[in-house]
């Protein structure tokens, strides 16, 4: 929401060195971040933009988002962004909405997006949904089949609308899961 290439900066990432993003789904709120406050570029170096292939077309009809079509690139279900990452299907929330699994020593990180809105309610009751998530039967059983995968001591899940700081880690409770931010 705005302090995206802040946020790198705390973290020592030059924006300059990144010249690939790949987004969980094109909603506004996960991909404006593209540029920046004073309209430049966030990305100077961008080359590879991937976008669900589902939402390839949702995409391209953003107008104010025309100077990165040429470079967007569709993806798929197991798609390997490098050697440690991999994209996976997590339709529902939207129509391609995907996740993507960082593999790295034995431990992964689940960067699943929008499959949790609201962690205090969704953890403990995954089976609720709401009106922003385009197929609700779909978001449910991505989200319950996310839990389930991440409720693991080996997995850590990131998400755009997790309590701070959007990383930690997935328990079981009974019927449902509990979200513990790292
Ligand atoms: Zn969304």
């Amino acid at each position: 929401m705005g302090l995206l290439p802040e946020a790198l900066a705390e973290a020592g990432v030059v924006r300059e060195a990144i010249d690939t993003v790949a987004v969980t789904h094109t909603h506004l709120d996960h991909v404006a971040g593209l540029v920046a406050a004073d309209g430049s570029d966030a990305f100077p170096k961008l080359r590879h933009l991937y976008v669900p292939q589902a939402e390839v077309a949702l995409f391209r009809r953003d107008e104010r988002l025309g100077r990165f079509h040429a470079r967007c690139q569709g993806f798929g279900d197991g798609f390997a962004l490098s050697d440690s990452v991999t994209a996976i299907a997590a339709h529902g929330h939207e129509v391609g909405h995907s996740a993507f699994v960082v593999a790295s020593g034995g431990e992964a990180l689940l960067i699943w997006g929008d499959v949790v809105h609201v962690p205090s309610i969704q953890c403990a009751r995954p089976e609720l949904t709401w009106e922003f998530d385009d197929d609700q039967a779909a978001a449910r059983a991505t989200r319950l089949r996310m839990l389930e995968r991440s409720a693991r001591p080996d997995v850590f899940v990131a998400g755009a609308h997790l309590d701070f700081p959007g990383l930690g880690s997935v328990t079981r409770v009974g019927e449902g899961y509990d979200f513990t931010p790292a």
